[in-house]
């Protein structure tokens, strides 16, 4: 492996028609990807197993360990395909939605969900992709929706359809999506991401489905729950015990809630998320215009940053990586903007742990080492681990010390390409703690993590081995035992 990146924030990549050959994934994952998602609502399970193959395939000619991402449907409701694939809406003209049409043009469009005119009524609005083009519903005729186009648009295949206000979507967990999951799991995706899900009880109904198809294969992969509908908002903290991360969603959500009321969400989410020790993503049009152009717009630029700075485990790409013109170039843009934003943090340790109690040992530990580190200026943090729990309660907080994760399950390794600011490497597996720990030395010197006479902080479990066990805390100057 080359040394690893210096970069905090992890970058996560939607795949698509632009970035599936072996050449272009690898040169993503060089650029900074460090999780793939397979977007679920695009593509058949075939088309995303065949896909999964090749992230493995180019992670491991790049010596990294990447995560993979399913992202399921869920209840959105989609227009269907264009003969042409795309069609071009002007302001002013008629168009019509109509569950009955096999493939749509510039006059009508099919629909996956037949009830749709069930659900309208003469003067609702109605948002495709993402609120870029909006339509006025003039009238409904048994299964047609008449609208006027009020701004128009390109629109293609299989885009989303909101109502404006919300409260047009079903139960979180379509068929599709419980088909998608077993799936998903037999493909060995690290993560699931849950769409639209507006409770405790779907992510747990989630939860169960994957524990299930994983059950005879050994595979746990962890749940992020999509914040996307109002009524998440109102549910936004026992969703967020009931997941391992979730996703700023802000595409269907500024649909639902206004565009201008996702800035502060997107603050607030961050900040809760890290408090209960998960992780989370912040998605949808971060660098839009390079889907065209070579370079990201000012005000990209500053979003990214921005979210950098309120604390995100990871920012995400999705047309700009699937469908654009310059997924490589994108991600390294992206990646040079955390880089510049992290090195304007600084960090103020001791008064994040001001009003905090500490109620586990292995939360005690990692906070401990977080806090010594920081204080004696230490290299690195290394936690030897099985699960990577250690590594995500140290992650919680901002620091300039990077974290690192040594492991010998590569399940591992792939789970912890999200937590910021934790880097992986493989530790053979050893009963011995001292010898565990000289091998851990020898490797960070191997990878140029740390030189002889540098102070690196160890996490580790006693008796080696145990679940959850990290109860020690080594101080180490490398290169002298004596
Ligand atoms: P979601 O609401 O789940 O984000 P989306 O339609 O917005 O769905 P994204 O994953 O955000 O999809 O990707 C943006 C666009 O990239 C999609 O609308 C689609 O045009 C294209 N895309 C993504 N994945 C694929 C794929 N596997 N095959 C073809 N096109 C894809
Ligand atoms: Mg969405
Ligand atoms: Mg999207």
């Amino acid at each position: 492996m080359d040394r690893p990146s210096a970069r905090a924030t992890k970058i996560v990549a939607t795949l698509g028609p632009a970035s599936s050959s072996a050449d272009t994934l690898a040169r993503m994952i060089r650029a900074g990807v460090d999780v793939v998602r397979l977007n679920f609502s695009h593509g058949t399970a075939e088309d995303h197993a065949a896909r999964a193959g090749l992230v493995r395939a180019a992670a491991l000619a790049c010596d990294r360990e990447v995560a993979i991402m399913a992202d399921l449907q869920g209840p959105k409701i989609r227009i269907g395909k264009f003969a042409e694939g795309k069609v071009q809406l002007e302001p002013g003209q008629p168009f019509v939605l109509d569950a009955t049409c096999e493939l749509g043009d510039a006059s009508r469009v099919g629909l996956d969900y037949p009830d749709l005119p069930r659900d309208v009524q003469a003067g609702d609005i109605l948002l495709l992709n993402d609120g870029l083009i909006r339509l006025r519903v003039t009238r409904v005729a048994g299964s047609e929706i008449h609208t006027e186009v009020l701004v128009g648009g390109e629109l293609s295949n299989n885009k989303g359809i909101n109502r404006q206000g919300g409260g047009l979507t079903a139960p979180a967990l379509t068929g599709k999506d419980m088909e998608d999951i077993r799936s998903a799991v037999q493909m060995g995706v690290d993560y699931i991401a849950v769409s639209f899900p507006k409770n405790r009880t779907d992510i747990e109904m989630a939860r169960q489905l994957v524990a299930i198809a994983g059950a005879q294969i050994g595979a746990r992969p962890q749940l992020i729950a999509k914040i996307e509908r109002a009524e998440a908002i109102a549910a936004l903290e026992e969703i967020i015990e009931a997941s391992d991360g979730i996703m700023v969603a802000r595409g269907d959500l500024a649909v639902e809630v206004g565009a201008a009321a996702v800035p502060a969400l997107q603050k607030r989410m961050i900040r809760l998320a890290r408090l209960h020790n998960r992780t989370v993503i912040t998605a949808t049009q971060m660098m839009e215009s390079m889907i065209v152009n070579a370079m990201p717009t000012r005000a990209e630029v500053s979003d990214v940053a921005n979210a950098v700075l309120d604390g995100t485990d990871a920012v995400m790409l999705s047309a700009e990586t699937a469908i654009g013109r310059y997924p490589v170039e994108t991600v390294e843009a992206m990646a040079s903007i955390c880089l510049e934003a992290e090195k304007s943090q600084h960090f103020e340790l001791d008064k994040d742990f001001l009003d905090q109690t500490f109620h586990r040992v292995d939360q005690s530990i990692a906070y401990g080492a977080l806090f010594t580190a920081h204080h004696l200026r230490c290299k690195a943090i290394c936690a030897l681990t099985h699960s990577g729990a250690t590594t995500l309660w140290m992650s919680r907080h901002d620091s300039a010390t990077p974290i690192y994760a040594l492991t010998p399950r590569v399940t591992t390794q792939r789970k912890v390409a999200l937590y910021r600011n934790v880097r992986t490497l493989h530790l053979e597996e050893s009963g011995d703690r001292d010898a565990s720990l000289l091998a851990a030395e020898k490797l960070l010197v191997e990878k140029g993590v740390a030189e002889p006479g540098d102070l690196v902080v160890f996490t580790v479990g006693e008796p080696m081995g145990s679940p959850g066990g990290t109860n020690t805390l080594k101080i180490v100057r490398i290169g002298q035992h004596g």
